[in-house]
């Protein structure tokens, strides 16, 4: 017998039943990405392979062990893409966004890709809003990405269930002094760090930091700081920064051993966390990566940008019952016909309705059916109202208007005068 088919595991269908609140979530960000000024940008989902392996860096997690990687039927070597900043980037020098120097706002959304354990909030194929500005070299616009996020948590309703962590990484010049600094103490202490932390020491100790080893974490403890060996620029970025955020009143904390994942960020860098999802807290990372434009072949750009993961954000949205109620009432009036004729003069008469109303949502009994099963399908479709067209009505070229929920009696309504009375009764979203 043949295996049944199914989805990849931690590839995840999206029901009809969860978009309203994906729609809502993704309508949201939009709305307010409008506001303060980005233009999205639309990336192919696939890249070369080279491209994730020169931006993000050969020894982090998700190039060594985490890409969706294939050959094509050129003999392309072929990614997925694991993450967005990276194909961002790519566009931006191909169609020459940055020359000159010119600033860029940009932010886009869509499915990434990465072999993972899969678990609540960690997934294979996950979804993410990206942000990423070009050019634009001061606090003021880390300090805006910071701010448009807390605005976002205000509207959705999930403020105080996150909180903002912050920290410096320097420029490539004061992190060359630290990792220096950090090596000399972590190779003292060898012994006592775990088996992947031995190695991160000689390919990538920043991301020792990183580790969710206890041990390891003890050594830490009174492990240098790269606060201390931020020169005067990235110093004084930071300060810019943080004297922003005090002055929008947005509360953070100063994390020593936030370094992020990528190779590629500099000075800024912060995570948004929630402690309400278990293991899988953090829902929007970011930082600048002032390198990253030239190391791609570029002229000398500035960058700065985060991701939020949209199904943690969303499993938020769940967990703290901030769905609002509306969005999942997808119909306002049901339409019931009874009878070839009837259906006939329904559609007619639906399609005029929807020329006056470009907003209403109007369903349109498709199918036939009893005038039972009719009716059942239009109070489970959700709908306020109902409209009941047989015979009749239909010679008296009038409409039966039923309300479906408690309000008000059941009457008829003039074909002419329909779509007048619908405008009093469903508000226009
Ligand atoms: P984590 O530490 O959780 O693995 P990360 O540092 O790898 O996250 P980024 O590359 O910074 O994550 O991506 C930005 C955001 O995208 C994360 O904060 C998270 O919300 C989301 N995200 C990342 N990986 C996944 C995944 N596998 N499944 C679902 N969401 C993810
Ligand atoms: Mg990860």
């Amino acid at each position: 017998m043949s295996k049944s088919l199914q989805a990849i595991r931690g590839m995840n269908d999206i029901l009809p039943e969860q978009t309203p609140l994906w729609r809502y979530f993704e309508g949201t960000v939009a709305r307010l990405l409008d506001n303060y000024g980005y233009k999205q940008i639309r990336m192919p989902i696939v890249e070369f392979t080279e491209l994730f392996k020169r931006s993000i860096g050969e020894v982090t997690d998700i190039v060594e062990k985490e890409m969706y990687t294939f050959e094509d039927r050129n003999g392309d070597s072929l990614t997925l893409r694991p993450e967005g900043t990276a194909a961002c980037v790519r566009a931006v020098l191909e169609h020459g966004l940055t020359g000159a120097g010119q600033p860029q706002k940009l932010w886009y959304i869509g499915p990434m890709f990465r072999h993972e354990r899969p678990q609540k909030g960690r997934y294979r194929q996950f979804h993410q809003i990206g942000l990423e500005v070009f050019n634009i070299d001061g606090p003021d616009i880390d300090a805006e990405l910071i701010v448009l996020t807390w605005r976002l948590w205000g509207l959705l309703g999930i403020r105080d269930a996150v909180k903002l962590e912050l920290n410096s990484l320097g420029t490539s010049e004061s992190r060359g002094r630290y990792k220096v600094a950090l090596v000399e103490y972590l190779s003292a202490h060898l012994d006592k760090l775990d088996e992947d932390s031995q190695r991160r020491l000689k390919t990538n100790p920043l991301r020792v930091l990183d580790t969710k080893n206890a041990d390891t974490q003890a050594v830490l403890v009174n492990a240098p700081k790269m606060a201390d060996y931020l020169d005067d620029e990235s110093r004084i970025h930071f300060e810019g920064l943080k004297a922003r955020l005090d002055a929008a009143g947005i509360p953070f904390v100063i994390n020593t051993k936030l370094v992020r994942g990528l190779d590629y960020y500099s000075k800024t860098v912060f995570e948004w966390v929630t402690d309400k999802l278990g293991a899988q807290g953090t829902v929007c990372a970011g930082g600048r990566y002032d390198g990253l434009v030239e190391q791609m072949g570029g002229k000398p750009t500035t960058g700065v940008g985060f991701a939020m993961g949209i199904e943690r954000l969303i499993l938020l949205l769940e967990t703290l019952e901030q769905v609002p109620e509306e969005i999942s009432r997808q119909v306002d009036v049901y339409l019931c016909a009874f009878g070839e004729a009837a259906e006939l003069a329904a559609l007619a008469l639906s399609e005029k309705v929807r020329d006056q109303l470009p907003n209403l949502r109007l369903q349109v009994n498709a199918g036939a059916g009893s005038f039972k099963s009719q009716f059942k399908k239009a109070d489970k479709s959700g709908a306020l109202y109902a409209l009941i067209l047989g015979d009749d009505e239909l010679a008296q070229q009038v409409i039966g208007f039923k309300p479906l929920r408690g309000q008000g009696e059941q009457q008829n309504i003039a074909f002419d005068a329909l779509a007048a009375h619908l405008a009093t009764c469903v508000v226009q979203g």
